[in-house]
C-alpha cells in the first residue's frame, strides 16, 4: 500500500473521531474532501488533492465556505499551505483539519466575517473605528463626528445569525432624543431580520431571515455622521452645537433640537412657530424632503390619527425591546 493509501485508510477511520462536526465527503487517491459545519454559518469545506511525489511535495489544499469572506478564506489557505510544508514528507491532511477546526472555534467572527468587511468600507478613516474581539465573539464600534461620538458594543451568539446580534451602548454623547433612537432603532432593525412581521400584508414576500450585524451597523455609523452637520431648514442655522457640552437639555427650549419622523431634524422653537402658523388644511411638510411631519410633541389631525397610532405602536415596541434588553 502507498503511502498516500495509508493515509486515506487512516484518514476514514479517524476524522469523524478526531474532528468534531466533520463529515468525510471523498477519500481517494483524486480528492479527500472534508466538511466542517459548527453551525449553519459557521462551516468549511477543506478539498485535498494529491500529485505523484506526495507526501514529499505539498497537498494542493482549496477552503471553500458559503459564509467566510473571500478574504479570510485565503488567509487560511496560505495558513494551511505553511502547515503542509513543516509536515513534507509525512501525512499531511490531518494536521490541516485540526487547524481549520481550531480556527473555527477560536475565532467565533469567522460567521458575519463577509459583513464586517463591508462594514469596514463605510468607516471614515481617522476618526470611526472596529474592533473585533474573538475571545467575547464581540465587535466594538466607534463612530465619530466633529466633538459628538458613540461607542457600541456588539455582540455575536452562538446561533448567530438565527439570533439576532446583542446591542449594548457603551459611550454616547449626542443630544438625549438621539441617544435613545440610536439604541432603540439598532435594537428594532435587529428585531426585524430574525422575526417576521406581527401582521403579514397579503403582498408582502415571505419573511426570510437576515444577518443583523451589517443593517446595525451601518445603521450607527449612517445617523451618527448624518446630523451633526445638518442644518435646520427653518432658520439655515445648524442644529447642533459645536460643541456637545453646549446641547440644549431643555425639551422646550428654544434650540432644542427635534428630529421628526421622516428623520430631519429643526430647532424645537422654529418646528413649533411653523407648525402653529397656517395654512393648516393640507398639514406641514418637512422643509427638506417634502414628506408631513409627525411628532410626539405636536397634536394631528383627525385624518393622520390612524398614522399615529401605527408610529405609535411601533415606538412601544421598540421600548419594550430596549425595556427587555436592559433588563
Ligand atoms: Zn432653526
Ligand atoms: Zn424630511
Amino acid at each position: 500500500m502507498s503511502i498516500l493509501e495509508e493515509e486515506l485508510k487512516e484518514l476514514r477511520q479517524c476524522v469523524p473521531r478526531v474532528i468534531a462536526d466533520s463529515t468525510v465527503e471523498a477519500c481517494v487517491p483524486a480528492m479527500v474532501r472534508v466538511k466542517i459545519e459548527k453551525t449553519k454559518y459557521k462551516q468549511i469545506t477543506a478539498c485535498f488533492q494529491f500529485d505523484p511525489q506526495y507526501p514529499k511535495s505539498r497537498a494542493l489544499i482549496e477552503l471553500k465556505s458559503r459564509y467566510i469572506s473571500e478574504k479570510l478564506l485565503d488567509g487560511l489557505t496560505k495558513l494551511s499551505e505553511e502547515l503542509a510544508d513543516k509536515n513534507l514528507g509525512k501525512p499531511q491532511v490531518l494536521h490541516v483539519l485540526r487547524f481549520v477546526r481550531n480556527f473555527i472555534d477560536e475565532n467565533p467572527l469567522c460567521c458575519c466575517s463577509e459583513e464586517i468587511s463591508n462594514v469596514k468600507k463605510k468607516l471614515i478613516e481617522g476618526t470611526d473605528e472596529l474592533k473585533l474581539r474573538q475571545k467575547t465573539s464581540s465587535v466594538v464600534l466607534k463612530v465619530k463626528e466633529g466633538q459628538y461620538y458613540l461607542k457600541y458594543n456588539l455582540t455575536v451568539p452562538e446561533n448567530y445569525p438565527d439570533q439576532q446580534i446583542k446591542i449594548e451602548e457603551k459611550e454616547c454623547n449626542y443630544p438625549p432624543v438621539f441617544r435613545r433612537w440610536f439604541l432603540a432603532q439598532s435594537v428594532e432593525i435587529a428585531r426585524q431580520c430574525v422575526e417576521p412581521p406581527k401582521k403579514k400584508k397579503p403582498k408582502d414576500p415571505p419573511f426570510v431571515l437576515r444577518p443583523s450585524m451589517e443593517p446595525v451597523v451601518s445603521f450607527l455609523i449612517d445617523e451618527a455622521h448624518r446630523y451633526v452637520n445638518s442644518e435646520c431648514k427653518m432658520c439655515r442655522k445648524k442644529a447642533f452645537p459645536d460643541d456637545p457640552k453646549a446641547v440644549e437639555l431643555d425639551e422646550y427650549g428654544a434650540l432644542h433640537v427635534e428630529r421628526v419622523y421622516c428623520g430631519h431634524i429643526y430647532h424645537y422653537k422654529c418646528l413649533d412657530t411653523y407648525i402653529k402658523t397656517p395654512p393648516f388644511q393640507k398639514g406641514k411638510m418637512c422643509h427638506t424632503c417634502g414628506s408631513r411631519i409627525f411628532h410626539d410633541k405636536w397634536k394631528l389631525t383627525a385624518e393622520t390619527v390612524e398614522a399615529r397610532w401605527a408610529h405609535k405602536q411601533a415606538k412601544q415596541r421598540e421600548l419594550d425591546e430596549v425595556v427587555d434588553f436592559l433588563s
